[in-house]
């Protein structure tokens, strides 16, 4: 199970099968039978007033919200080589804060701009 995927599950369920997959337990909680419980399944009392299918709905969007957060690193082209840096740091002024490994050298906030995907 990807960290994205136990971490949503988590922040909803306050039980699910270890043995699960994340796909199993969203499919387990959107069959009609268990609109409001599932044997294996419970949910946070935040949530226990939602139908097992919202609170699937609610996990999904956590799971991709996740994902999106993570996921981004920002991408910056260097002016002189026209490279693509990428970092993990955040574009700081008066920071040296990317490597262009093509120039071979740190490069500056005048030198770079951010590239959007
Ligand atoms: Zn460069």
């Amino acid at each position: 199970m990807k960290t994205s995927e136990q971490f949503a599950l988590n922040e909803w369920l306050s039980y699910y099968p270890e043995n699960m997959t994340y796909e199993e337990v969203i499919a387990l909680m959107r069959e009609p039978d268990n609109s409001w419980s599932a044997d294996e399944i419970s949910v946070w009392q935040v949530v226990e007033n939602f139908t097992l299918a919202q609170v699937a709905d609610f996990i999904e969007s956590t799971q991709s919200h996740f994902e999106r957060v993570t996921a981004h690193k920002p991408a910056y082209k260097c002016n002189k080589c026209s490279s693509i840096v990428t970092t993990n740091k955040r574009f700081v002024s008066q920071d040296y804060f990317a490597f262009c490994r093509n120039c071979d050298e740190d490069m500056y906030q005048l030198e770079v701009k951010e590239v959007t995907a």
